[in-house]
């Protein structure tokens, strides 16, 4: 397997459900959202952010009680 296999895989989503812009809109349409982007959806955001822009979001930001 060539080693260098790993660096031409797309960079995984960030995890939404840990970022500060996540919020669950509790609306069965669309129940979670982004506040970063104005989007809410049945997918997470980073998914939408992806197939939209073709990269992954780079607006992640690590929730206050997530860090130390
Ligand atoms: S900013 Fe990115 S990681 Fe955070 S909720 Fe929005 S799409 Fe997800």
């Amino acid at each position: 397997m060539d080693p260098r296999a790993n660096d031409r895989r797309e960079p995984p989503d960030p995890p939404c459900r840990e970022c500060r812009h996540y919020w669950i809109t509790y609306e069965a349409q669309h129940p979670w959202g982004c506040r970063a982007f104005g989007i809410a959806s049945t997918r997470l955001p980073a998914a939408v952010v992806r197939e939209a822009t073709g990269k992954p979001c780079d607006a992640f930001d690590l929730k206050e009680r997530l860090r130390k």
